[in-house]
């Protein structure tokens, strides 16, 4: 199977106060296509850190990963933006959707950077149906529960059709019906090929709705469980 995300070697830290904090310490890690790796730890060890790495977002000490065989910090600032645009969605924990569009123009937002028009209103809607909100695409953010606001934060991750999917805590402070539906949605996106990487507290959970790759981090050192 051919590895759709590559890290090696990964470390970065940070000076708080003038002191060095580690927040990933030497991670290697091969994700392949159509892999749901779900990572746990505790708040502070890392896993934030290495999805804006992957992601391109943020640069590492040492090391390098790339995405889809292409070094992410080996590209122009254009590039990087293009591969992050048109191949990765990101959730991230809260659902930052802007106040003043439509469910609907929340969703259609990512279109307008880059180039590859892929979808259009009649795709928006039928990611809508998906994540069960099919009538509420002319309703605002502030009119919709916070689960809702979630689903459609992860519709507007989906809407570039990315090969794979960032999510970091994207069930976090939802209910557990919720969270079981709002997996239940990453699994049949992983069934089309959607290859995901979900940082969660609910490994219990993930385990019986996905058929996950769990890894834990601690401290910046990432393992996958046996
Ligand atoms: P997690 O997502 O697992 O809670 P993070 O990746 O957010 O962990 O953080 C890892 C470590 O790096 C923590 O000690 C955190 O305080 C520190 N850290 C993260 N981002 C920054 C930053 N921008 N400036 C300083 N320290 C940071
Ligand atoms: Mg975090």
């Amino acid at each position: 199977m051919a590895a759709i995300i590559g890290c090696r070697n990964l470390s970065k830290q940070y000076l708080v106060n003038d002191k060095p904090v580690i927040a990933l310490d030497k991670v290697d890690l091969t994700v392949d296509k159509g892999d749901f790796v779900v990572i746990l730890g505790h708040s502070g060890s890392g896993k934030t850190t290495l999805l804006s790495l992957i992601g391109g977002l943020t640069t590492p000490d040492t090391g390098e990963v790339s995405v889809e065989g292409v070094e992410n910090w080996h590209q122009s600032d254009e590039a990087l933006s293009t591969m992050r645009n048109q191949k990765i969605g990101f959730i991230f924990q809260f659902a930052s959707l802007i106040p003043t569009l439509t469910v609907l123009e929340n969703i259609l937002l990512p279109l307008s950077f880059g180039n590859k028009v892929t979808a259009d209103r009649t795709d928006a809607l039928a990611i809508l149906e998906t994540v069960g909100l099919a009538d509420k695409a002319t309703a605002f953010p502030a009119q919709l529960s916070g689960g809702q606001q979630r689903r459609v934060a992860i519709a507007r991750a989906f809407i570039n059709r990315p090969d794979v999917i960032l999510a970091d805590e994207p069930t976090g402070d939802l209910d557990e019906a919720t969270e079981r539906e709002i997996l239940q949605i990453f699994r049949k996106y992983n069934e089309q090929g959607t290859t995901f990487v979900v940082v969660t507290h609910n490994n219990e959970l993930a385990a019986t709705q996905v058929n996950p790759r769990v890894f834990t981090m601690r401290q910046g050192v990432l393992q996958e469980a046996a």
